[in-house]
């Protein structure tokens, strides 16, 4: 399938940044920045700028997405949140097994797993991330990794239920580190893991699917990682905070 018929997503992960204050005054700005990206551009913000963040997105292109949900719908859980919360407060996406999750908060491939059928069972899009450690690349286990880390995300999910997935490719080295993969490493990779999918359902679902590349993408760095075949978008860390950072991560998603 032709690259430009498979949905370009451009998401910004805030992490722990933006009091709802800070998040009004950033979402202000980056609705005149990106509010008319020819791309899809969601920003995935703390909990608590959810409110602000919808209430100020609607009627623009901006959709928003949390960072993280629980599997179970109600409980004894402290801390956590539910997907019926989360899609009652006007979220569309959110994010499933990012790499700070899994190393500093126990997350692992079977509690991805949960979260994510339990994104997509709300209708939410969940963006599942995967990415090997630097040490894992320098074995050469990038892919035994991906691939383990892929299938388990998927396990008992339906073709159908991959219309509501996004992967996001983060090689764990290049996260927040300023360091970022090639742009021929994100393409090998992010087309692997489109094998994978291919494998597990089959050539139309592997060709729908939009996967994304994350891991100190920035403007100069990001028309060259947006343009490989396989990349179809980012997860944007640091350069999500920055209105005239992000547009120009727009614009390069939008080409
Ligand atoms: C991320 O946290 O998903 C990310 C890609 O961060 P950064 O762009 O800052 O590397």
């Amino acid at each position: 399938m032709d690259k430009t018929k498979r949905k370009t997503v451009l998401a910004g992960n805030w992490k722990m940044n933006k009091t709802a204050k800070e998040a009004a005054e950033l979402i202000d700005e980056l609705i005149g920045a990106v509010g008319d990206a020819g791309c899809e551009v969601v920003i995935c913000v703390p909990y608590t700028d959810i409110h602000i963040a919808v209430e100020k997105c609607a009627g623009t292109k901006i959709k928003v997405g949390a960072q993280n949900c629980h599997f179970k719908k109600s409980g004894a859980y402290t801390g956590e949140i539910s997907t019926d919360m989360l899609v009652e407060a006007g979220v569309s996406h959110v994010i499933v097994g990012h790499s700070e999750r899994r190393q500093y908060f126990g997350e692992t491939d079977e509690t991805v797993n949960l979260r994510a059928k339990a994104a997509v069972e709300a209708e939410l899009t969940a963006i599942i991330c995967v990415g090997e450690l630097l040490e894992e690349r320098e074995n050469s286990l990038t892919e035994s990794v991906v691939s383990r880390q892929v299938t388990a995300a998927l396990s008992e999910m339906t073709r159908e239920d991959l219309t509501k997935v996004i992967i996001a490719y983060e090689p764990v080295w290049a996260i927040g580190t300023g360091r970022t993969a090639t742009s021929e490493q994100a393409a090998e990779v992010c087309g692997y893991i489109r094998g994978i999918v291919e494998n597990l359902y089959d050539k139309q679902t592997a060709e729908s699917l939009t996967i994304q590349y994350g891991g100190s993408m920035n403007p100069s760095n990001a028309g060259e990682l947006l343009a490989q075949k396989d990349v179809d978008g980012g997860l944007i860390g640091g350069a999500s905070l920055k209105a005239s950072d992000f547009k120009a991560l727009a614009e390069a998603a939008s080409v």
